[in-house]
């Protein structure tokens, strides 16, 4: 599942291909994903052109010349594919450059989304109004988790998936900065100290660049036609890894709660 790492890294790859060109042709192959694509996508976005591409949490946003926005979610199994050969079954969206290149937006579980919003109204769009700040920016720190997590009782790897906390935080991503940080998941919220909370944003920021590092490292092997962007696999400290050994030698212990695995160790995280 496309985590915020993989879309950084997969607006990263599109950039060289859609920033500053027109679009020649936009054609959505079905009506909707997870709910409708928007049935003038197509009469707006043909002919325009990109200005600028962009993430916010684990949105794409593709800015046009007119004053447009395209917000893309890749949901559960969305990529992008670049100059793909032919299409295939799960195609949803198609687009061509006035140079030529062809990019397809797959999702073969359409968990997905494509919405187009008015640059000025990108901010009141539904999923980003309640959100909580970037956890790469300098707004999410130590103090601001302190001051937004005060008094509550919930633990605090639930606080940090609610995105009203901060945007764009999935499972991977709170389970190795918990166990970077060395803090139990399971942790009442609102009684982790400032110095811990200090720490858990260093180690969620390490976290992230880290795996965009990554993710950028394997964009530069699509070099072939049909490259897919999307998706890229990092060994993980605790996630996936229940049984085997912890970096101290204990086990690495796993919990499921609500459908939620949660991967942690007793011995470095209390
Ligand atoms: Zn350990």
């Amino acid at each position: 599942m496309p985590e915020l790492p993989e879309v950084e890294t997969t607006v990263a790859g599109l950039r060289p291909v859609l920033e500053g060109n027109r679009l020649t042709l936009v054609e959505p192959r079905r009506a909707d994903l997870r709910r409708p694509i928007p049935a003038d996508l197509r009469q707006r976005m043909t002919g325009a052109r990109v200005i600028g591409l962009t993430r916010r949490a684990k949105y794409g946003l593709i800015e046009t010349d007119r004053g447009d926005v395209m917000i893309f979610h890749l949901g559960m199994s969305g990529r992008w594919r670049i100059d793909p050969a032919e299409l295939e079954k799960h195609d949803h969206l198609l687009l061509e450059t006035q140079e030529n290149r062809r990019l397809v937006l797959n999702d073969p579980r359409r968990f997905g989304s494509l919405d187009l919003v008015r640059a000025d109204e990108v901010d009141a769009f539904g999923p980003f109004a309640a959100m909580g700040p970037e956890p790469l920016s300098d707004a999410f720190n130590g103090a601001y988790l302190k001051a937004v997590t005060k008094g509550r009782k919930a633990p605090i790897k639930q606080l940090l998936l609610d995105q009203r906390n901060v945007a764009g935080l999935g499972n991977i991503y709170v389970c190795e900065a918990l166990h970077m940080a060395g803090i139990l998941p399971s942790r009442m919220g609102g009684g982790i100290s400032k110095p811990r909370y200090d720490k858990l944003v260093e180690a969620i920021k390490i976290v992230l660049d880290a795996a965009i590092a990554a993710g950028g490292s394997s964009l530069r092997d699509f070099v072939q036609p049909d490259g897919e962007l999307g998706y890229f696999s990092k060994e993980w400290l605790v996630y996936g890894r229940e049984g085997e050994d912890c970096a101290c030698g204990a086990p690495v212990l796993r919990k499921v709660d609500s459908g939620r695995s949660t991967f942690y160790c007793r011995k470095c995280q209390s």
